[in-house]
């Protein structure tokens, strides 16, 4: 899937693919030859950073509401903006790519390892809305029962 040519989600350029030596395998990212950009499939934040705890803080418990224009070029789904620190970035609510604007990724490399800052109050909304979501959409009358059964 990774070996697909994507398009830059900003300005519409073909995005070449550039090997980034990390401990580990080699990650292949996508980099837009024109307004620098770079596009990271999910997980290759995590290898990027090596497993620091900022990429999980921008890509778990992102919710379902999208606040960003762009559209994942990966999978065409909604992105969501996630931050830390100063560093703002998109994130695709489905595959969980990341996009990343030209310099992002030194910002991101400047983030703390941990003390950095954390929007708790965003991040709770977000996670409450998964779950409002899940317990719609799953069995009403199971639900129903387990509350009625207490109440005996
Ligand atoms: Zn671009
Ligand atoms: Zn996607």
């Amino acid at each position: 899937m990774s070996d697909r040519k994507i398009e830059c989600p900003k300005c519409w350029t073909q995005m070449e693919t550039r090997e980034e030596e990390i401990f580990g395998p080699n990650v292949h990212i996508d980099i837009c030859p024109k307004c620098n950009g770079i596009w990271l499939d999910g997980g290759e934040l995590k290898k990027m950073l090596k497993d620091r705890e900022v990429s999980d803080y921008l890509t778990k418990d992102i919710g379902l509401k999208s606040r960003s224009p762009l559209i994942c070029p990966r999978c065409r789904s909604l992105m969501d903006l996630e931050k830390a620190e100063d560093v703002e970035v998109d994130v695709c609510l489905h595959c969980r790519g990341v996009w990343l604007d030209a310099g992002e990724m030194g910002g991101l490399k400047n983030v703390p390892i941990d003390g950095f800052k954390k929007d708790e109050t965003a991040k709770t909304e977000e996670k409450w809305e998964v779950f409002t979501f899940e317990l719609r959409n799953s069995n009403f009358t199971d639900f129903v029962n387990l509350f009625s059964r207490k109440k005996k």
